[in-house]
């Protein structure tokens, strides 16, 4: 199987929520943000070409679905959604995608599922063929959203997907649609239910998702002002740094701006941070 990194729409956020309990003097030596205190993140999925002679994207991004008003209010970058711009420079439409897996159902990266937003027109799913893979409990969590995170939902979402009869929940490490080599572990911290893929095994890589979203939040104490539990997510986080440096398992990113994919490392001091930072991939061949 071969891995590439493929570009969404940019979000741009205030940059405090970004960063949780971090004052402002520290995390400004990590981000620049604008006048308007906002960062620009990336939207980012990972393609695999031939994973089992199936092209499988993990995750679309924000995408184009929100209308005008709210495109400004959550500060997205584009009208059409990027993800599929980015396929087609892999030589792939959203008819080629065998299975789309998502780890949570926030609007940042399961919107680019959806059409993108035209006056008088409803919303309708994208990629026709595939099987969407979502988690059980986060499946719950997008039904019966907390008053705290139902503006990240889209409540038509959930229908479609239901309705399209190519819905796959998943409850334990692996999926019907994708087979062995991709393994599943959950996160709670920041949103119940949270799904990261594990490719390939030992050596491979993993889609860290909202546990942590860019090299920043790599360091433990580093939570986003999003999450719902930052001390479990933390918990978390040390658990699942250590296995993947045993395990020798790379992190792919999907909102940091300058990088998709590192090595996790641990100092001396036993302080968490990455190596061999890399901006895009291109056909990273895994097993
Ligand atoms: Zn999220």
């Amino acid at each position: 199987m071969q891995l590439f990194s493929v570009e969404g729409n940019y979000q741009n956020i205030d940059a405090g929520a970004m960063f949780g309990n971090v004052p402002r003097a520290l995390w400004k030596k990590w981000v620049k943000p604008d006048e308007a205190s906002l960062i620009r993140l990336s939207c980012r999925g990972l393609l695999i070409k031939d994973l089992g002679g199936k092209n499988v994207l993990f995750e679309t991004g924000t995408g184009a679905f929100f209308e005008p008003k709210l495109r400004v209010r959550f500060g997205i970058e584009g009208d059409r959604n990027r993800i599929i711009d980015s396929l087609e420079e892999h030589g792939l439409s959203e008819n080629d995608i065998d299975a789309v897996v998502l780890s949570h159902l926030h609007f940042d990266h399961a919107g680019g599922l959806l059409s993108d937003w035209q006056e008088g027109l409803e919303m309708s799913l994208r990629f026709p063929h595939a099987t969407y893979i979502v988690g059980e409990l986060a499946w719950e969590r997008a039904c019966n959203p907390h008053p705290r995170d139902r503006a990240s939902f889209i409540p038509e979402l959930q229908p479609l997907l239901e309705d399209s009869g190519r819905l796959e929940l998943v409850a334990g490490d692996t999926a019907v649609a994708l087979g062995d080599s991709v393994r599943f572990w959950y996160s709670d911290g920041h949103t119940p239910g949270l799904m990261i893929a594990i490719v390939g095994g030992d050596g491979g890589v993993a889609f860290c998702s909202d546990l942590m979203p860019g090299r920043v939040w790599v360091h433990l104490p580093v939570t986003m002002g999003f999450d719902r539990y930052p001390e479990k997510l933390i918990d978390e986080k040390e658990q699942f740094l250590r296995e993947l440096i045993d395990r020798n398992i790379r992190l792919f990113f999907t909102h940091d701006p300058e990088v998709s994919l590192a090595t996790p490392v641990q100092d001396e001091r036993g302080l968490y941070g990455t190596a061999n930072e890399q901006a895009c991939i291109t056909g990273l061949e895994l097993g």
